[in-house]
């Protein structure tokens, strides 16, 4: 592909190519199928199958990798988060199944932590489920947990952010304890716990019923993602699937939520890949691109840059950016705004909750790196 050829496919629709100096994020299209996903993805495309057996087949090679009992591919870990919910309402009662998002008859209550509440609980609720806040924004405790189990509650959410421990939330550990003295399952969005490795799988070896992981992290389609789990979680899970829908003739909430079957094999080989790939070189490499662009910054006066270090998750290093308005004329937000305007586009931003501009290697190809740092400098010219 030559340079202009970059962002073709795109600019022949009129629509604007851009640099995605963001990192992992669904907006930007989230991630760029790794070679092996799509030698799979093409692999798949000679032959049809039946879903379920594929589902059922892709799940147990997953969950084997992951050393968990169980997996099935979802509809991006979103999807994975409202079958869950589906599963612990109606489980395998087929009426039930057909019901949702009517949930009389039901347990329907989700409890989370009210420091817990995250950007994607809105996937909680979407098969009729209601969400409960335990705790407070100032911490929770275990007796929090213990009062606001009753008896429409179905089971207790639990966001796992290993990248930003929070020293005020009630942990895994007791949330599991608590959980189980009242017969509860314990579901745990654990999207982006892909590394290190045993995280992939460890939240169901710690107990909980279910996990979901985003594949967008793996280097697979941004369309799916993993539910992994108990044998029995994942067979309720499945129940409520676009593929329970069509191959059993009962119609669940999952219904709206497709996976192809390319996607499905596409998933087992970025697990695969994930699972035996050389981290260390993956790690390697995103400190040398950060370092890159970090070398175009330094010595810019009214700019902070320094190099962004958690190695937790998938995006291990990268630049984070702070400008002095006083001495640059700009703040953190027009510079995102500038590059922005810039051609091709630049995207980064400031993250809801933080104070400076996180630079992220993930989305960039082989060189772009560059091109961001040189970008930015250049905002700070005369
Ligand atoms: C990305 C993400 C999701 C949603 O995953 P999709 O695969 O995009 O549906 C859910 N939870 C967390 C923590 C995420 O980062």
């Amino acid at each position: 592909m030559t340079e202009q050829d970059w962002g073709s496919i795109y600019k022949e629709l009129g629509a604007r190519p851009v640099i995605n100096a963001i990192g992992s994020v669904t907006l930007l299209g989230g991630s760029t199928p790794i070679p092996e996903v799509k030698e799979a993805m093409e692999r798949a495309d000679d032959a049809y199958i039946p879903l379920m057996e594929l589902e059922e087949k892709a799940g147990e090679a997953i969950a084997k990798m992951a050393n968990v009992p169980a997996a099935y591919v979802t509809s991006g870990a979103g999807s994975a988060l409202t079958l869950a919910t589906a599963a612990v309402m109606a489980g395998d009662d087929d009426e039930k199944i057909q019901m949702l998002p009517n949930t009389e008859g039901m347990k329907d209550e989700i409890l989370i932590q009210r420091r817990h509440r995250y950007w994607y609980d809105r996937c909680l609720e979407l098969a009729g489920a209601k969400l409960v806040d335990f705790g407070s924004d100032e911490g929770t405790t275990r007796e929090d947990l213990e009062q606001a189990i009753g008896e429409n509650t179905a089971a207790v959410h639990y966001v796992a952010m290993e990248q930003t421990p929070d020293p005020h939330e009630l942990s895994l550990e007791e949330t599991v304890e608590v959980a189980n003295e009242h017969g509860l399952p314990v579901l745990v969005d654990a999207a982006g716990q892909i590394y290190p490795l045993e995280n992939f799988g460890k939240y169901v070896r710690m107990g909980a019923s279910f996990q979901c992981i985003a594949a967008k992290y793996l280097g697979a389609s941004q369309s799916v993602g993993l539910a992994l789990g108990s044998e029995d979680f994942m067979r309720k899970l499945s129940l409520q699937s676009f593929v329970g829908y069509e191959g059993r003739r009962i119609r669940g909430v999952g219904r709206p939520q497709k996976v192809d079957r390319q996607e499905i094999v596409g998933a087992v080989a970025a697990v695969r890949h994930w699972m035996t790939m050389n981290h260390e070189d993956r790690l390697a490499k995103a400190e040398r691109m950060s370092r890159t662009v970090l070398t175009c910054l330094l010595g810019i006066s009214g700019l902070d840059a320094a190099i962004m270090e958690n190695v937790i998750g998938h995006q291990p290093f990268g630049v984070r950016l702070n400008v002095d308005p006083a001495v640059t004329g700009m703040t953190n937000d027009d510079v995102v705004t500038r590059l922005k305007e810039g051609d091709p586009p630049v995207w980064t931003r400031v993250k809801e909750g933080e104070d400076f501009i996180a630079i992220h290697m993930f989305g960039l190809r082989d060189g772009e790196e560059k091109v961001v740092g040189e970008r930015i400098a250049a905002l700070f010219d005369g």
